[in-house]
Formats: structure tokens, C-alpha cells, sequence
């Protein structure tokens, strides 16, 4: 297919455009995740904390792929950032897929306050070096919680997954990551729905004969970042994957980012100490 990939820094590479299933339920994601294959998707985004990594196991399975074509990232749940629990955490997650290994595998949340995200970092260095997940990083790290990794650690993050949309271009962040290959993964690509009626992107996209969801998740293609996008609808699914037959002008590109009102749908990573 044409979906481009991306070379992380420690050699390996991830396809840009992938599926996520946060908020598919159990009893969908297999038919979801399926879906998602046959129409061409060969990156999968899921977490422990979603509650469906049996399920997209199953799908991949199911779909008669090769395991090695299909990428496959998951998260550490909240609950385990202690070193042991974040080691055993992360052999439930490769049980629950039936994998022998993950692609990707990310701290879900840095939790400043609930205790040291270094030490993770260290659990997530030797799950790396098992081999037994091919490419660790983390998710909704803030430069000055990344930089608290590369002083005190030795394995820079693969990755760095944050919320990113045309209301929250992310600027700062994105430009820490470039500095340092961190490769970018945009959360929420579209605002789960909510640029889709923007004036800016709807006249874009009937310029150009796409539809506002597209227009979105090219925007993000041609800046670089990795996205993943949900939806359980078949038709948007084939939608949100037809992405390489068309291009954003720099005029196009700079309307799109002039967008940004630093408005998040998520939780901001400073204040966020959640555990289920
Ligand atoms: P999203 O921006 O992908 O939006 C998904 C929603 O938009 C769907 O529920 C659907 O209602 C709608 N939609 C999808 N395609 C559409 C289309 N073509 N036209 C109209 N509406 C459409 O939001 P998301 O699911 O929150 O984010 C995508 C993925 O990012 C998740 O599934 C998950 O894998 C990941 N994520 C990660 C974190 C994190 O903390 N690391 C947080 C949230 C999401």
C-alpha cells in the first residue's frame, strides 16, 4: 500500500497512518480491527488501559497476515509505573495479544505526581533490551518530563504520543521532539470530530473535493507526525485511509496550523494523576 513510513531512532520504522482503538469496546474490536486490516491499515494503536488488546491479538490473528507485517503499539497502564509491576504489566499485555513481542511499546502518562517516571524509564529500557519489545517511548511527555529522561537515562524514546489537532498544533513539543529524533504520534488527530465543521478546513476541502477528516489527517501527514485515527464505521475508516492521492498547498498547510488555540480535549499532562 501507500502509506509512507516513518524511521525511528534506533533503526526501526513505523507506517505513518495506523488505526486506533481507544473507546472501541471489547465485544467490537475484533470486527473493528479486521476491518481495519482489510481495508489496508497495517499499524495498530491500543493500551492496556483500553481494555481490547485480547481482542486486536485476536484480529491480527484472524486476519491471516504475517505478524511481522503488522505493527502493533501498546501502552503501560497507570497503575504500574513501579519497576516490577511496569515488567509484569508488560508480560499481560504480550500474553493478552498472544504476541512474542510488541513494535511499540509507550508509558501511557508521565502522573508527575504519583512517583518517578524515571524509574519506569529504567523498566522500559530493560523490556528493550529483551528484545521483546522492538521500539519503547512514552506518551503525553512534556520537553522538561523528556528531558528529565535523557539526563538521567540511556535509551532515548522512540516516540513521543501527544494530543495533536489543528486546535492544538503542539509547536513547542513537536519542535523538542524534532530536536532530539523523537518521532511525533498526533492523539485525537481529527479532536475526535470537533474540526470538522472549521470554516477553514470545510472550504479547503471542498476546494479540493475531500471531505474535512481527510483534509485533517493530510495536514498532519505533511507535517510529519504519525497518526492513527478511530472510528468504527466502515466507510470513514476507508475514508480516513485515502490519504495519498492528494496535497495540501503551504497556503493550504498554514491556514490549517493558524487554526491552533491551544485547546485541549484531553487532560493536560502536568495535572494528570489519574489511576483506574
Ligand atoms: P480521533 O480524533 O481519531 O476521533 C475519533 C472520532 O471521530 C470517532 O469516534 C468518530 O466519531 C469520528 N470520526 C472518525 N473518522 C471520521 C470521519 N472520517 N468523518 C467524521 N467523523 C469521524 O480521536 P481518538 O479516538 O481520541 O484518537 C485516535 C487514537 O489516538 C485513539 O484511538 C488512540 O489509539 C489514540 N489516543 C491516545 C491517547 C493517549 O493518551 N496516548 C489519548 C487519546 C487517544
Amino acid at each position: 500500500n501507500a502509506v509512507p513510513t516513518v524511521a525511528l531512532n534506533n533503526g526501526t520504522t513505523i507506517p505513518q497512518l495506523g488505526f486506533g482503538v481507544y473507546q472501541i469496546k471489547p465485544a467490537d474490536t475484533v470486527a473493528a480491527t479486521l476491518a481495519a486490516l482489510e481495508v489496508g491499515y497495517r499499524h495498530i494503536d491500543t493500551a492496556q488501559m483500553y481494555g481490547n488488546e485480547k481482542e486486536v491479538g485476536r484480529a491480527v490473528r484472524d486476519s491471516g497476515l504475517p505478524r511481522a507485517d503488522v505493527f502493533v503499539t501498546s501502552k503501560l497502564n497507570n497503575g504500574f509505573h513501579a519497576h516490577d509491576d511496569a515488567l509484569k504489566a508488560f508480560d499481560r499485555s504480550l500474553d493478552d495479544l498472544g504476541f512474542d513481542y510488541l513494535d511499540l511499546f509507550l508509558i501511557h502518562w508521565p502522573l508527575p505526581a504519583v512517583g518517578d517516571f524515571v524509574e519506569t524509564w529504567r523498566a522500559m529500557e530493560e523490556i528493550y533490551r529483551s528484545g521483546r519489545a522492538k521500539a519503547v517511548g512514552v506518551s503525553n511527555f512534556q520537553p522538561h518530563h523528556l528531558r528529565r529522561l535523557l539526563d538521567e537515562t540511556e535509551v532515548v524514546p522512540a516516540v513521543n504520543q501527544v494530543e495533536v489537532h489543528p486546535y492544538l498544533t503542539q509547536d513547542a513539543v513537536r519542535a523538542f521532539d524534532t530536536e532530539h529524533g523523537i518521532a511525533t504520534e498526533a492523539w485525537s488527530p481529527i479532536a475526535q470530530g470537533k474540526v470538522l465543521d472549521d470554516p477553514v478546513i470545510t472550504r479547503i476541502a471542498q476546494r479540493l473535493g475531500r471531505t474535512p477528516a481527510q483534509v485533517t489527517l493530510r495536514w498532519h501527514l505533511q507535517r510529519g507526525d504519525i497518526v492513527f485515527p478511530k472510528s468504527v464505521t466502515r466507510s470513514r475508516v476507508e475514508e480516513n485511509f485515502a490519504l495519498f492521492d492528494f496535497e495540501l498547498t503551504p497556503d493550504d498547510m498554514a491556514a490549517v496550523s493558524g487554526l491552533n488555540r491551544d485547546e485541549r480535549t484531553g487532560p493536560d499532562p502536568d495535572t494528570f494523576n489519574w489511576i483506574p
